[in-house]
């Protein structure tokens, strides 16, 4: 017999920023089960937020009736006004709004917006002390510092989502960092594991979203498949974890079984599993310190009858040595890596640049910005938007000249 998760899982109000996106609806689905199982009162929900997708925010809101709707766009503000004229949720709209609705009292918090967008929500509900269930990677890698001292501050806790690092916190559980060795994040590969290079210079926007066990928001999809996912993983897991950049490792698995590993000194491999489904680490962390039960599919060991491992390939996935040179230059190098990289996987996206042109506009965004600062104490919030801006400005120059 299965235990329910208590009531200070079942009771405790939640806020979802980014809830239109992938990791926002894996978020719902588990708790529309939840309602399914243990009632409609299950998880109460105090505010939902989305960038430009009124409809979809709209039916969601009607279905899940949180207190609060917010669209970060303000030129949709009328639309999801008149969308839900009647129903008795709030609603709001702009950047500033979602900030408003990351500071109502909700203790726990999940972090799904895409991009350095997310920082300023996701500092905003560290500062009053919720649980924030992080899947904005963005955030940590161009902020890291700043989100960890706020939590610290604010007296609440980081649960991690990104499968890799839910599967490390999983195995760390009581368990002491000096006496780790090794902390090691799979690899799926992405799409273009086994294309040579000349192929990968031909890639399209569609062929780099076609991910082969997860399916994802467009931006990290395009980040799996250069592998900078896995780079900023590392970046995420040092600050998530705090530890040096030795101690982490990443090793390419296709089949995407086994999540993370941690090795201790006595030879000891902790590793968490489970199948490539986003509900399993969410649930993990919406159910913190508790479990709750999940629908997602279950592992059938002997129908794989295979699970591979392969070293990267630096040739071809030149992204990931880039984001660990940042890693090991300081927080000004990861703010910049990441800023270029959104910048570039956008273009890419709108098919201004070719998918090889992505690590060479990181890298030379890198190259700027070393030429310019090697100090790493760059303050705080303001300075790191300020090097956000100029890592994108160096980028979009790139762009420009790449234009294909
Ligand atoms: P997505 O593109 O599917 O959704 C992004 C969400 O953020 C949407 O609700 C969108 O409306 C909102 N949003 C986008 N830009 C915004 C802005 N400027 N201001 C306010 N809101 C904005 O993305 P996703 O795949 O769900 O990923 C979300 C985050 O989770 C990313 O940081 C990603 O790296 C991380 N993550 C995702 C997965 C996954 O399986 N999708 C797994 C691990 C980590
Ligand atoms: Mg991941």
């Amino acid at each position: 017999m299965i235990r329910p998760p208590s009531d200070a899982v079942l009771a405790r109000p939640v806020t979802i920023l980014g809830a239109t996106g992938s990791v926002g609806l894996a978020t719902l689905d588990l708790i529309a089960e939840a309602r399914a199982r243990w009632g409609e009162d299950a998880i109460p929900i105090e505010a939902l937020t989305a960038r430009t997708s009124v409809d979809e925010l709209a039916a969601l809101a009607k279905k899940f009736r949180p207190k609060l709707a917010v669209v970060s766009d303000p030129s949709y503000r009328r639309a999801l006004e008149s969308a839900l004229a009647g129903t008795g949720v709030e609603v709001a709209a702009g950047d500033p709004a979602v900030i408003e609705a990351a500071q109502r009292p909700a203790p726990w918090v999940m972090s799904a917006i895409v991009g350095a967008a997310g920082l300023e929500p996701t500092l905003a509900a560290a500062r009053r002390g919720a649980a924030i269930a992080i899947a904005n990677k963005e955030a940590l890698v161009c902020a890291g510092d700043l989100v960890t001292a706020e939590v610290a501050r604010g007296g609440g806790a980081l649960l991690p989502v990104d499968s890799e690092h839910n599967a490390i916190f999983q195995a760390l559980r009581d368990e002491d960092l000096d006496r780790v060795e090794k902390i090691t994040l799979t690899a799926s590969g992405g799409p273009f594991r086994t294309w040579t290079l000349a192929e990968m210079a031909r890639a399209t926007p569609e062929q780099a979203v076609a991910h082969p066990n997860w399916s994802m928001g467009a931006k990290i999809s395009v980040d799996s498949a250069t592998l900078m996912n896995k780079g900023l993983e590392l970046i995420e897991a040092r600050c998530l974890f705090g530890v040096e950049t030795a101690r982490l490792d990443a090793v390419v698995h296709p089949q995407s079984v086994v999540h993370g590993l941690v090795a201790f000194c006595d030879g000891s491999v902790l590793a968490q599993l489970g199948a490539a489904d986003m509900r399993i680490p969410i649930a993990s962390a919406l159910a913190w310190p508790e479990r709750t039960p999940t629908d997602a599919p279950r592992l059938d060991l002997a129908a794989l009858r295979e699970l591979t491992f392969e070293p990267p390939d630096p040739v071809r996935f030149p992204c990931l040595e880039l984001a660990r040179h940042a890693m090991e230059s300081g927080h000004q190098a990861t703010a910049v890596l990441n800023a270029a990289n959104e910048e570039a996987v956008a273009a890419f996206l709108d098919r201004k640049i070719a998918f090889l042109d992505i690590p060479r506009i990181v890298e030379e965004a890198l190259t700027a910005h070393a030429g310019v600062s090697t100090s790493d104490d760059i303050g705080g919030l303001a300075e790191r938007l300020d090097l956000d801006r100029a890592a994108r400005k160096i980028a979009r120059d790139a762009v420009g000249l790449a234009a294909v």
